[in-house]
């Protein structure tokens, strides 16, 4: 959870902001990433349960997890309360996510009936900054935990912990990025992190460029080490260095705020914010790139795949064209209008109202049948510079082509 979205990016909740996937499988589907059965042949449960956990982080950590524990299964009173109170004050800025059902999502025991311990994984996600874009090619940025399929990678290193329990006659269930589960609180009471003031779950000695997942198992691993000790001491850079102020006081992320968040949210980007948007297309890493650990961390060699997205391509595309090439993140009603609605408000900030290219689409854009896309239209036509649109232009009537949905106002 990322700030005030999903796990890792950053929205602050313990959420990652990515598409929510079907929580927990049942236990028939055996081999399953997401939920291990018992050994058809029978339960073997031929060690202690030391030994077993043993086995389990061992996998864990051959599996690619950069650091894994065990939690006791135990309601988290603290988070629960906390979801409680900022929904109350409206912190979560609409957002559903945990906090949809804080009874539930703070309960480890619900996710299966005899749960008796979590194994917590943080998988590393460090990617390098995206690279420069072509000049003449207005590029959009994607958040590193969104430019590849991290939770995917996540989800099958956890499965290697949770066939190790299998194996031994256990039940195992995978949650990642997922609305059963705080992530954040699980990884913090298994011992691999603390909270930071930007509301990450900062591993120690290595940052926060982790997403978090847990294998919820009947098998009773005892609990690993100590909690960590809080890390941030007088730091204040992520509160200083959110570009909207979202970090309202240490560890409180004001959804309404966090761009990461307003990225996912359905209907007009707000106004106020959409300068300070910059080129951000979907998540924000400010607050984790200027986070000392993190900073001190080698640099990642690889970019992710989708780290940098060409604007003018995006606004081009078709529906069913958008949702294979970014389907895996989570677009509100998975409805890609909201990817061209963050996409229009890029263009009006990077790009160079003089290139025929650029003023074509958003001419185009500004007679879109989807009012909601054309206000953003106009809105990043007035940023550039241009005139606004001759009746004649006008009268040509809406566009027809890609991308265009039933006209809407929402
Ligand atoms: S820097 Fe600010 S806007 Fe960006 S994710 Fe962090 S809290 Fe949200
Ligand atoms: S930037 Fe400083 S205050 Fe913020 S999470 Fe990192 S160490 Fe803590």
């Amino acid at each position: 959870m990322a700030a005030a979205g999903r796990g890792r990016s950053v929205l602050p909740h313990g959420d990652s902001g990515l598409r929510p996937v079907p929580t927990v499988l049942p236990p028939s589907r055996a081999g399953s990433l997401r939920a291990a059965a018992p050994s058809p042949t029978g339960p073997a449960r031929d060690m202690t349960t030391a030994d077993l956990r043993r086995e389990v982080l061992e996998a864990g950590r051959r599996a690619g997890l950069a650091a894994v524990g065990v939690a006791p299964v135990e309601v988290f009173e603290s988070t629960r309360r906390i979801l409680h109170r900022r929904k109350a004050q409206g912190h979560h800025g609409g957002m559903q996510f945990t906090y949809r059902n804080p009874e539930r999502s703070t309960d480890p025991g619900r996710i299966l009936p005899g749960a008796a311990a979590l194994v917590v994984g943080a998988l590393d996600y460090a990617r390098a900054a995206a690279p420069e874009p072509v000049p003449g090619r207005p590029a959009a940025r994607v958040a590193r935990y969104a430019s590849d399929d991290v939770y995917g990678a996540l989800r099958s290193a956890l499965g290697a912990a949770a066939r190790v329990l299998a194996d031994q006659g256990y039940r195992a269930v995978i949650v990642a990025d997922d609305n059963a589960l705080v992530d954040r609180e699980a990884a913090r009471r298994a011992g691999l992190g603390y909270y930071g003031k930007n509301s990450n779950l900062l591993l120690e000695n290595s940052g926060s460029w982790v997403v978090l997942g847990s294998v919820v198992t009947d098998a009773a691993l005892p609990p690993t080490g100590e909690r960590v000790a809080d890390g941030c001491g007088p730091c204040r850079r992520c509160l200083d260095g959110c570009p909207t102020g979202a970090i309202v006081a240490p560890g409180v992320v004001d959804a309404r705020r966090c761009l990461a968040w307003l990225l996912q949210a359905t209907g007009d980007f707000p106004m106020e914010f959409r300068e300070a948007l910059g080129d951000r297309l979907y998540g924000c890493d400010d607050c984790q790139e200027v986070c000392p650990p993190n900073r001190r961390m080698p640099e990642a060699p690889e970019v992710g795949e989708q780290a940098s997205v060409d604007v003018l391509d995006l606004l081009g595309a078709g529906d069913e064209e958008l949702m294979e090439r970014h389907g895996r993140w989570y677009i509100p009603a998975r409805d890609p209008r909201h990817l061209r609605r963050n996409a229009l408000v890029v263009l009006g900030n990077v790009a160079d109202g003089s290139d025929p290219e650029v003023v074509g689409t958003l001419r185009s854009y500004q007679r879109h049948p989807d009012r909601m896309l054309a206000r953003h239209a106009t809105w990043a036509a007035k940023r550039l510079g241009l005139e606004p649109e001759t009746a004649t232009a006008a009268a040509a009537g809406p566009r027809r082509g890609p991308g265009d949905g039933p006209a809407g106002d929402s």
